[in-house]
């Protein structure tokens, strides 16, 4: 959480479901997801796609099982990657029965869709026997005939009717480990629908902007949808929905999430666009350090400013600043203050060789205080044990 007061957000309270490990709601960090694209019966290929999003830094990944030969391969696809799998079923029961003993965390599942309400009671049972929590996705694109009729179109209302009526089903059922998405390519319409589903429930919200284009019109609309509702505190996991590769959701997930500073992970670049008084390729020298930093987990921020006008500025609220000069030298900041200064033609060596350094002291920061909290927690753990 951010000291400056101007950039608190305070986050709707939702109960706490976990898919797999990982935990979903309440005050679980809010994950990124994306989906494959592969045929989830190729399972090398989909296992392959999962490692690169999982390399990008994904929380959970979404699989479809459209058929019963892919919940065979998920057993497997499961079993090879570190990241709890959601199985995307839709319609038919048995595929989530199947998915549910294949090793799936969380089936993606609407109860009104599935059938008789002993076919429901098998699902639910399934999950629970299982340990899979489970998704409700409304989407205005399949919305329930009825509710068309009533509301005449999709709507904020239709959608939030929706996903309540499934949510009773389980809930009758007495099952609660399930989230919530209500999704809509129109932003307008996806973010009023979860605005009124986070005012009516408790349970943890899966946000996104369904269909929302391509890589770079995708990432804008999804950035105005889902930054909207992150900054009201809305939104407990997300996906951004791009006509593009899994990973690269993944990225643009975890820098709507660095912009509203709700999660950092890796290197936080802030950059002038550049301009006639740049001291240096700005954008050139982004571009390659982005790519030569990308394996960095480690939260760190950098700035990359051109020249004066704002460079010390930016540098006061990073961790490193570099900021173009005369003379074919530059300026390092470090912590906000002027340190040394570079040569031209040594930069980028010279800011990754920096960069990587404070890395791995911050890491080893975090890791003895990461030790010194779990000792901690044991300690109370063995004096209530003793009690
Ligand atoms: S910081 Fe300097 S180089 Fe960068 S855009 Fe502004 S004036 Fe131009």
């Amino acid at each position: 959480m951010s000291y400056r007061p101007y950039q608190q957000i305070e986050r709707r309270k939702s109960r706490q479901i976990h898919v797999g490990r990982v935990p979903v709601g309440g005050d679980a960090p809010i994950t990124v997801q994306t989906m494959t694209n592969t045929l989830t019966t190729d399972a090398q290929a989909t296992i392959a796609q999962i490692r690169l999003s999982e390399i990008a830094g994904v929380d959970i990944v979404r699989v479809s099982c459209p058929d019963e030969e892919s919940t065979a391969a998920l057993a497997e696809i499961v079993r090879e990657v570190n990241v709890p799998i959601v199985a995307d079923i839709h319609f038919h029961y048995k595929r989530a029965i199947e998915a549910a003993r294949a090793g799936a965390a969380c089936l993606r599942i609407n109860p009104g869709n599935i059938g008789s309400p002993e076919r429901v009671r098998e699902v639910v049972n399934a999950a629970r026997e299982h340990g899979c929590s489970i998704r409700i996705g409304v989407n205005a694109g399949s919305l329930e005939r009825h509710l068309l009729e009533k509301y005449g179109e999709p709507n904020p209302e239709a959608l939030v009717e929706s996903a309540l009526e499934h949510a009773k089903i389980l809930q009758d059922l007495d099952f609660h480990e399930f989230k919530i998405s209500v999704k809509a390519s129109d932003v307008f319409m996806a973010v009023a629908a979860y605005q009124q589903l986070a005012d009516v429930c408790d349970h943890p919200l899966h946000i996104g902007i369904t269909e929302a284009g391509g890589k770079r019109a995708g990432t804008v609309k999804s950035s105005i949808g889902l930054g909207n509702l992150l900054w009201a505190g809305i939104g407990d996991t997300m996906r951004v929905s791009l006509s593009a590769e899994p990973a690269e959701e993944v990225h643009v997930g975890w820098d709507i999430l660095k912009s509203l500073g709700i999660r950092h992970r890796g290197v936080k670049i802030i950059s002038c666009p550049s301009c006639a008084r740049q001291g240096f390729n700005v954008i050139q020298t982004v571009a390659t350090l982005e790519e030569r930093l990308a394996h960095i987990e480690t939260p760190i921020t950098l700035s990359i400013i051109g020249c004066v006008v704002n460079g010390p500025g930016e540098a006061l609220m990073t961790d490193i600043g570099v900021t173009g000069g005369g003379s074919g030298r530059h300026m390092v900041y470090a912590s906000g203050k002027q340190d040394h200064t570079m040569p031209a033609e040594a930069m980028v060596e010279h800011i990754v060789e920096l960069v990587t350094e404070k890395a791995a002291i911050f890491q080893a920061e975090i890791d003895a205080k990461k030790a010194l909290d779990a000792a901690a927690a044991s300690r109370v753990s063995a004096v209530l044990a003793a009690e």
